[in-house]
């Protein structure tokens, strides 16, 4: 199954891609991770994408492309893969379908995670991530079990440079300019499952699954 999150920043999109990659056995591809985990190595890629990801705003088209596709031709990436964070533009989402087309394969469903804005301002607040394997958590709505450390790899968890409020306001914007036309692209394929991200974390992902196990059959 190839799928891909869509919906704002703070949506929960990550959260639901960790659950979906777990219960269909496929890869969770997301770009925020990889690039927090280039600036973490400091590598060329991280220090350019850190200039962009720290005042909110999109990394350029060409840089993610480029790193999307490597990340495809993975063997691990041919029994499907679960998106997050990708595509972010238009011009992302036209690259995407040659891509696929190249290997004879396409998306099978878009999954467009609604949310409230003070829903997803309450969000950013409390999430603390692992930068080791790139878990999410919430202080109250998903908390780890021991504090500041990851359930899943014994991690430290941190706040997000790009989580506090005047980033968060600038990436709304980012997202609402060039991310929300990928909503009408999706519907026009007939690809587009809007699914209610209001709700607690495992409602939401009952929602997803079961209409994915639909999709499926
Ligand atoms: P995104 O990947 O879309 O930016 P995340 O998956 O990182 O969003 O979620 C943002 C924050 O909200 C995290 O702290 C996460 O634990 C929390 N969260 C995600 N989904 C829900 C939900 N349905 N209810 C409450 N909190 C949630
Ligand atoms: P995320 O973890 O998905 O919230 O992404 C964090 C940041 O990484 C974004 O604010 C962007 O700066 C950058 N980023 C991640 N994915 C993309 C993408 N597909 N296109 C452009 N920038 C991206």
């Amino acid at each position: 199954m190839r799928i891909i999150m869509l919906g704002p920043p703070g949506a929960g999109k990550g959260t639901q891609a960790r659950k979906i990659a777990e219960e269909f056995h496929i890869p969770q591809i997301s770009t925020g991770d990889i690039f927090r985990r280039a600036v973490e190595e400091n590598t060329a890629m991280g220090k350019k994408a850190k200039e962009y990801m720290d005042s909110g705003m999109l990394v350029p088209d060409d840089i993610v492309v480029g790193i999307v596709e490597e990340r495809l031709n993975k063997p691990d990436a041919d029994a499907g893969f679960v998106l997050d964070g990708f595509p972010r533009t238009l011009y992302q989402a036209e690259r995407l379908e040659q891509i696929l087309e190249k290997k004879g394969v396409h998306i099978d469903a878009v999954i467009n995670i609604l949310v409230q804005r003070e829903t997803v301002i309450e969000r950013f607040t409390g999430r603390r991530v692992c930068q080791v394997c790139g878990a999410s958590y919430h202080i109250k709505y998903n908390p780890p079990k021991k504090p500041g450390v990851c359930d899943a790899c014994g991690n430290k968890l941190i706040t997000r440079h790009d989580d506090e409020l005047e980033t968060v306001k600038k990436r709304l914007e980012e997202y609402e300019q060039k991310t929300s036309p990928l909503i009408e692209f999706y519907k026009s394929r007939h690809l587009l499952i809007d699914i209610d991200g209001n709700k607690p974390i495992d409602e939401v992902n009952k929602s997803i699954v079961d209409v994915l196990r639909g999709e499926t059959k």
